[in-house]
């Protein structure tokens, strides 16, 4: 580690701003130091990897008007109770008497619905290429088996679309991408070959682990340094070129590519994933009539912003203050992979 820490330093001759994409890396990077090893010119930032902070406003105001229908169970991961609608949360509306369980897979949620009947169990799908296989996999089983009481609210969404849209003009001038290492395992290291080549900004799939990680930003480093651009993979012993397609052709099933709103980025063509019609017994956005008044964004959070790299957690007149982990204002300090909550816990005054 030391011995490439070293490398990038003797190599890094001008300043350099590099993105992860994934919030794991975010943590990661925090937890192990990272920073303290590069040199000042380099300069780390996240971007919109953390699925809950991208999760629309509007995407969850629904899901908490659904929680209050007479006879309806909202079945979610943990990370997503709390995160602040335009007025509520999950986690309110159960302390208010809605119906609101913490499943930890979406076979749980399955589970649940089988022991609930006469109830309507809504799993709200909310996540990446890496988690969407999952709930694929959910509603053809619940499909197979007749249920009838199991949905599912997809806010899925994929990363492919959503860099070329927020590289399009480099506002945040980036200098190279460490690309997201789980869904890097399900589309591939192939996928980021039409990004790195419309866009010139090198791009290197890394693993999370201290030395992986120190990998990646040297390729990044060696690449801004030479002038190149190219999709480099140092995550081989979990990262394909063509990725796992069994998991593609499973997602592929059940969802079809849709416009989707992103919080921060707006509404990205084909970056989201909505049930097939095949399925649409199993899509709660059709069976249910849902309801809720136009979202209001969060007076001062500018989560929006940090997804999109424009501003850092610090930035923040709340962060720290009114906004804690354990009294959040806006998503990107709830989730476990947030970018407020990383530098809450390892470092508040950490600028780059
Ligand atoms: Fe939003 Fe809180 Fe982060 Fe500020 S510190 S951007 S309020 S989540």
């Amino acid at each position: 580690i030391n011995e490439l820490a070293s490398a990038i330093r003797d190599m890094s001759s001008r300043p350099m701003k590099f993105m992860e994409v994934c919030g794991t890396h975010t943590m990661s990077i925090f937890r192990h130091g990272i920073r303290s090893l590069l040199p000042d010119c380099i300069e780390l930032v996240s971007g919109p990897g953390c699925p809950v902070c991208v999760t629309d406003q509007q995407d969850l105001d629904w899901m908490i008007s659904l929680s209050s229908e007479d006879g309806v169970v909202i079945a979610t991961f943990g990370d997503l109770m709390r995160v602040p609608g335009s007025s509520t949360s999950l986690a309110r509306a159960r302390a208010s008497g809605a119906q609101v369980e913490i499943v930890y897979s979406p076979a749980n949620a399955l589970e649940l619905a089988m022991e609930r009947q006469g109830e309507h169990v809504v799993f709200p799908g909310v996540g990446f290429e890496t988690t969407a296989p999952a709930v694929a996999a959910t509603i053809l089983q619940a499909d197979a088996m007749k249920i009838d009481n199991f949905f599912v609210f997809s806010c899925h969404k994929v990363m492919p679309p959503a860099l070329d849209a927020l590289f399009q003009d480099n506002e945040p001038g980036i200098d190279g991408l460490l690309c997201p290492g789980h869904v890097s395992t399900i589309i591939g290291a192939g996928a980021y070959e039409s990004l790195c080549r419309d866009t010139g900004i090198p791009c290197v799939i890394a693993g999370f682990e201290p030395y992986d990680i120190l990998m990646g930003i040297y390729h990044l480093v060696r690449q801004a340094e030479a002038g190149e651009a190219r999709v480099e993979n140092v995550y081989q012993r979990a990262v394909s070129q063509e990725g796992n397609r069994n998991a593609v052709e499973l997602m592929n099933r059940v969802f079809e590519l849709e416009d989707a709103k992103w919080r921060g980025l707006g509404t990205i063509r084909e970056s989201g994933l909505g049930i097939r019609k095949r399925f649409s017994h199993i899509d709660a956005r059709k069976q249910f009539k849902i309801e809720s008044p136009a979202p209001q964004s969060v007076s001062g959070c500018i989560c929006g912003k940090i997804i999109r790299a424009r501003a850092l957690p610090v930035d923040c007149a709340l962060f720290a203050k009114a906004c804690t982990p354990t009294d959040p204002v806006g998503p990107c300090m709830v989730s476990s992979e947030g970018t407020c909550a990383a530098y809450y816990r390892y470092g508040c005054n950490v600028k780059g």
